[in-house]
């Protein structure tokens, strides 16, 4: 057993428990994916992970 830390979400998951290497899930890959398209498309699951890190600007 390996244990993975997910660079997303930053949980330890077992490698060989995850269907979407080297996230921990299906869910955290598209996140990640997203971040390259984020000046195109917004996402609110990205926005809801964040919390802060960007900040609407009045
Ligand atoms: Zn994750």
């Amino acid at each position: 057993m390996s244990s993975v830390v997910c660079p997303i979400c930053s949980s330890s998951f077992e490698a060989n428990l995850s269907v979407s290497m080297p996230f921990c899930s299906e869910r955290c890959r598209q996140i990640d994916l997203g971040r390259w398209f984020e000046e195109d498309y917004s996402l609110p699951l990205e926005d809801r992970l964040d919390g802060g890190e960007e900040q609407e600007i009045q």
